[in-house]
């Protein structure tokens, strides 16, 4: 365990006593220079890094204009400031989500407004100096772009935005951050973030059937690169072999076979995730999403569907077609994408799907809503989806399901703390801390509805919750994915 102090869990909720500076240390790992160019990145900070810095916030501005009205918008009501779970975790007043905001906006000022160049004091502007850049480094990467603050904000400022913006400019002049910037170059050479090239991922999913056969006595396939297959299965790679993770993806080729879809995995676009969201970079985004559209015109299938993965499905949802449509080619009847929640769910509605519920009669579960997906997508055609389409699911799949505090639900999910490119163990202080607000509403339905397992559809959330869970007394095994409950419950009289 790392030496910091885990925080007490109130007993209900309480705005901490602000303690200024205290996470000033919290840093990533800055990104090495084999690391920064195949991103298209300068190794290291460029010479004139200040320059490049104000040029390139100058270019952002104007091609996104959301982050220009978000920077000249804020009227400092203070509505955001209780609401990152960040702030609550660590108490440290530059993560408030308006002074995150204030340490770019600051520089803009500066540089792009009359005030800020004629009376830059009055109006809180600052030159972009080494502290500054500094100071970004450390707070814009205890932001995990969860949006929450977004949704309280009277103006709609959307801080993730903010942040995506501070880590391309600092991307572009050479200070990147090792975890994201290194998963995106393992896409780029591997096509997932775990380095794991094809022939290993095919003796995995052989490994995987075997293991079902034994499990079920049913031949249930876990294909990989078949052409001709009608559904190309997007998943997170963690799902290929860590639990609770696998357990997720063995649900998904059941939900398959016994609705007898042809499906398939793709070597190739092997990886979900697309942390090219989480550094603010379009451009790198695309790429790993074009991959998608490559290994899906390269197999000839006729729908994509993403597995349970948070980010993945924010950026599948909101931007696949924008970055690597048109999808003319393939079947007009579904949607581009479609969730692997949106296709059980139907095929549960339409009674292709049955499930016996008393097998997961140990659990007593709750759902956490996935920040991405909560806020940042939607899902099925009402809206909504998001939140109704995989609790229908756990409540098909479990007879106990209880509910957390609503205040921490639903578009007001607190996230778990490991999104937006935190997930790594140089920041584990800070996901720890972070955590807090779910582990306070986790620890109430614990107490009072003896809840045992926490389901999620991320594999974000269950690697954060799985790492922090032993800090707060949980078990790491408390974390289930919807389609492993679903793949305990369905009934399987397919051969
Ligand atoms: S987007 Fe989320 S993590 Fe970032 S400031 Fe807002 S609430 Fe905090
Ligand atoms: S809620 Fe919006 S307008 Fe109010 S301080 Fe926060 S960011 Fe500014």
């Amino acid at each position: 365990m790392a030496k910091f102090e885990t925080p007490a869990l109130p007993e209900i909720p309480v705005i901490p006593k602000l303690q200024p500076d205290i996470m000033s240390h919290s840093s990533p790992y800055v990104a090495k220079p084999e690391i920064q160019e195949p991103l298209g990145y300068p190794g290291e900070l460029v010479d004139n890094w200040e320059q490049v810095a104000i040029e390139k916030l100058g270019e952002l501005k104007g091609k996104y204009r959301s982050v220009q009205v978000f920077l000249d918008a804020c009227v400092k009501c203070g509505a955001c400031t209780d609401k990152c779970h960040y702030y609550l975790g660590t108490a440290d007043p530059k993560n408030m989500p308006v002074a995150r905001q204030d340490l770019l906006r600051s520089v803009y000022r500066r540089y792009y407004t009359l005030a800020g160049k004629w009376f830059p004091k009055l109006v809180g502007a600052r030159d972009m100096t080494k502290e500054v850049l500094d100071e970004w480094y450390s707070y814009f990467y205890q932001c995990s772009e969860c949006r929450r603050c977004s949704v309280f904000c009277p103006y709609g400022i959307d801080t993730a935005e903010i942040a995506m913006a501070a880590r391309e400019v600092m991307g572009s002049l050479g200070q990147g951050q090792k975890y994201s910037n290194e998963i995106i170059g393992k896409v780029f050479k591997v096509g997932n973030n775990l380095g794991l090239p094809g022939p290993a991922l095919a003796d995995t999913l052989e490994g995987l059937e075997e293991d079902v056969e034994e499990d079920t006595g049913i031949k249930v396939r876990y294909p990989l690169d078949e052409k001709g297959a009608e559904v190309l299965l997007v998943s997170p790679s963690a799902d290929f072999f860590a639990e609770p993770h696998v357990d997720g993806l063995i649900g998904y080729g059941k939900v398959f076979h016994q609705a007898g879809i042809s499906w398939t995995l793709s070597s190739y676009a092997s990886e979900g995730a697309n942390f090219g969201l989480f550094i603010g970079s379009y451009e790198n985004m695309r790429q790993v999403s074009y991959r998608v559209r490559e290994a899906a015109l390269e197999l000839g299938v006729k729908r994509i569907v993403y597995g349970e993965c948070g980010h993945a499905w924010r950026v599948a949802y909101s931007f696949l077609n924008t970055l690597a449509g048109p999808f003319d080619f393939l079947d007009p009847r579904y949607p581009v994408p479609q969730h692997i929640c949106e296709v059980t769910y139907d095929l549960m509605k339409r009674g292709v799907l049955k499930f016996d519920k008393s097998a997961n009669d140990d659990m007593v579960v709750t759902y956490h809503d996935s920040c991405n997906v909560a806020r940042a997508s939607r899902m099925g055609d009402t809206p909504g989806g998001q939140f109704t389409i995989p609790r229908e699911l756990v409540k098909a799949t479990c007879n106990h399901f209880v509910e957390m505090s609503p205040d921490t639900l639903y578009d007001a999910t607190f996230c778990c703390g490991g999104g937006g490119g935190l997930l790594t163990d140089d920041l584990l202080e800070l996901r720890v801390k972070g955590a807090m607000p779910r582990m306070q509403a986790l620890k109430e339905v614990v107490e009072n509805d003896g809840v045992t397992h926490l389901a999620n559809i991320c594999a974000i959330c269950k690697s954060q919750f799985t790492k922090v869970f032993p800090y707060y007394k949980y078990g790491m095994d408390m974390i289930v994915g919807v389609h492993q409950l679903v793949s305990n419950a369905i009934v399987m009289d397919k051969q």
